[in-house]
């Protein structure tokens, strides 16, 4: 039984991530940032702790690092950086304020939530983090350039936290999904849904469990010896 904090837990794949630990018998805490029916729903249904925070303030995710601690009864083992948000304009239509958020919530979130467990993992030589980042992130998108953006971050930010942190028991990689069926493409009609499935190779979308499986495997004893990677769950989108 693991301790775990997932960011972004109360829908889509980070829903699916606090199903798929609780049900592997793991201690589970979990952000969101608003939608409380949303997240007590998640709670009821996996006896996970639910925290309200936004990630992209850095003394929220203090407070809520050590709220995650005492509900765990401990330190943070596995850290899952889910919270994400997206943006779908051309790029002369950002504004200052719209690239600061997305920048803050997709990037400098997953960082504030990194530098608060990481004590706790490098005090006990122990700890798994998990970036979620994107297919876009690898190949660009064109009209998410923030979302984009961020995502490509994430790749930095894992590759310089695996060597920095490998010496100290802690192995860091990034999930990058392809199109996943969650409320962050609702707004996609359905004649866009359709040319994203046949520009798919595997000739579906995917799911919150595709997600969590690979999550799940970069979090177990089996995944020991793996730091540092970027693994696509996009059908074959990204190649
Ligand atoms: P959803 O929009 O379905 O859910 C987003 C989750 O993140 C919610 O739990 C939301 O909380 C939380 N969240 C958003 N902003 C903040 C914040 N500032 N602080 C704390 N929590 C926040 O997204 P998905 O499940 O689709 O996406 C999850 C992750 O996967 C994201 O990082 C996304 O970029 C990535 N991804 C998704 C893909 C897809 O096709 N769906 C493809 C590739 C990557 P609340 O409910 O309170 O709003």
């Amino acid at each position: 039984m693991k301790r775990i904090l997932i960011s972004g837990g109360s829908r889509g794949i980070g829903r699916g991530l606090v199903e798929a630990f609780a049900k592997n018998g793991d201690k589970v805490a979990f952000i969101y940032k608003s939608n409380h029916e949303a997240a007590d729903a998640v709670a009821k249904a996996t006896g996970a702790v639910a925290i309200c925070a936004d990630v992209s303030r850095p003394e929220d995710v203090k407070s809520a690092v050590r709220t995650a601690e005492a509900a765990l009864g401990g330190n943070v083992e596995v850290l899952v950086n889910n919270a994400g948000i997206s943006l779908i304009s051309v790029m002369q239509d950002i504004t200052d304020d719209l690239w600061r958020d997305v920048l803050d919530t997709n990037l400098s979130g997953a960082f504030y939530l990194s530098r608060e467990v990481l004590p706790g993992m490098i005090s006990e030589k122990n700890g798994r983090i998990i970036h979620m980042g994107s297919m876009w992130g690898k190949v660009g998108a064109s009209c998410e350039v923030a979302y984009s953006s961020a995502k490509a971050g994430l790749r930095g930010l894992t590759l310089s936290m695996a060597k920095e942190l490998a010496p100290s028991g802690i192995t860091v990689n990034c999930v990058e999904p392809g199109v996943i069926q969650t409320e962050m493409n609702a707004n996609l009609g359905e004649t866009v849904l359709a040319s994203l499935i046949e520009e798919t190779p595997v000739g579906r979308l995917g799911t919150p469990e595709d997600v969590s499986a690979a999550v799940l495997f970069l979090a177990s004893d089996a995944a020991s010896f793996i730091t540092g990677q970027l693994l696509g769950v996009d059908g074959g989108f990204a190649l």
